[in-house]
């Protein structure tokens, strides 16, 4: 990906609800207050709902396409050469039989495509998910969604990023910053949006599952080879915060910040009003409005934005 002259945040974090969403909306907000352009990509692609908490709607809706092998009859020999190389087992042969695709396994290799002598498989496709692109309140957003029942939800991870290269390339100028929103876990869709950042923010929050969690995640972060600084959500949860960080400490986990338990937040997100927006009306001195401020300022010094 190009990052020559954007930079590349993404947000992630092991577990589910942990506010990953939350942040990115919010960092990507405080950049644009201050006159950055940014893109927010949308990569939670099983539940994609950046632009709810930006009060907006979806627009530019385009379909992604997945390779399916369709079996030419006429053409076939039924000499069995592409099931025996199919390493998904996804097409079905039985001597003397034609091929059967199996969808739900087939990966979309096209390897069949490919090595069939007769020129027997087609090239057909179907659509699995959509991708849209929008404006909110002057804020680039592309988001991804997958269809339901659909499983193959890295290749509309795939397709984001082939969009944004797309425009990086014609425009590398367009973005200041770009904020990945990963969906949670540490599987090939969360895989997909790391390798392509700058750095890396995960989001915890102060409880063993979180804990569990962040360290799966830092794991594939490390192997990545990512810079990481971490977010701490709902830090004043049970009075375990001060405990939590010294544990990440311990763990010589890096800190970019922690976000209390905060009544403005969870308003803002309940309206999808982002709480930092410039034109929010929630208390600029309440504990969750100065713990993003100071997210900011931590973030920018790390990017060597700001001394
Ligand atoms: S490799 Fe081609 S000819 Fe052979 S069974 Fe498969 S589709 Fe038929
Ligand atoms: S596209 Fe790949 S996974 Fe799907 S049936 Fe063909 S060889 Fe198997």
């Amino acid at each position: 990906m190009n990052s020559k002259k954007s930079k590349i945040i993404c947000i992630t974090g092991g577990k589910g609800g942990t506010g990953k969403t939350l942040c990115a909306v919010n960092i990507a907000i405080m950049f644009k207050n201050e006159g950055k352009k940014v893109l927010l990509i949308d990569g939670d692609v099983e539940n994609p709902n950046t632009y709810l908490l930006l009060n907006g709607k979806l627009e530019n809706k385009k379909d992604v396409p997945f390779f399916k092998p369709k079996i030419n009859e006429d053409k076939c020999s039924k000499c069995g050469l592409c099931a025996k190389n199919c390493l998904a087992n996804a097409l079905l042969h039985i001597k003397d039989a034609f091929p059967i695709p199996i969808l739900t396994v087939c990966s979309g290799c096209q390897l069949c495509y490919k090595i069939c002598p007769e020129n027997a498989i087609e090239a057909d496709s179907k659509t699995i998910g959509f991708i849209y692109s929008t404006k909110i309140n002057g804020l680039s957003l592309f988001l991804g969604e997958l269809m339901p029942s659909e499983a193959r939800s890295a290749a509309i991870v795939e397709a984001l990023l082939e969009k944004f290269e797309e425009i990086l390339e014609a425009e590398p100028e367009k973005f200041d910053i770009i904020i990945l929103d990963t969906a949670p876990g540490a599987h090939c869709d969360v895989e997909l949006l790391i390798a392509n950042a700058d750095i890396v923010i995960p989001i915890t929050e102060p409880t063993k599952f979180g804990k569990l969690d962040l360290i799966r995640i830092m794991e594939l972060i490390m192997l990545l080879g990512k810079e990481s600084r971490v977010i701490v959500n709902r830090s004043s949860l049970l009075g375990f915060r001060d405990q939590f960080l010294k544990e990440l400490e311990e763990e010589n986990i890096k800190i970019l910040g922690d976000i209390p338990l905060d009544s403005d937040i969870v308003e803002s997100y309940c309206q999808g009003t982002p709480i930092m927006d410039s034109n929010s009306v929630f208390d600029r001195e309440g504990a969750g409005y100065r713990a993003f401020n100071k997210i900011y300022e931590n973030l920018k010094k790390w990017l060597g934005i700001i001394k």
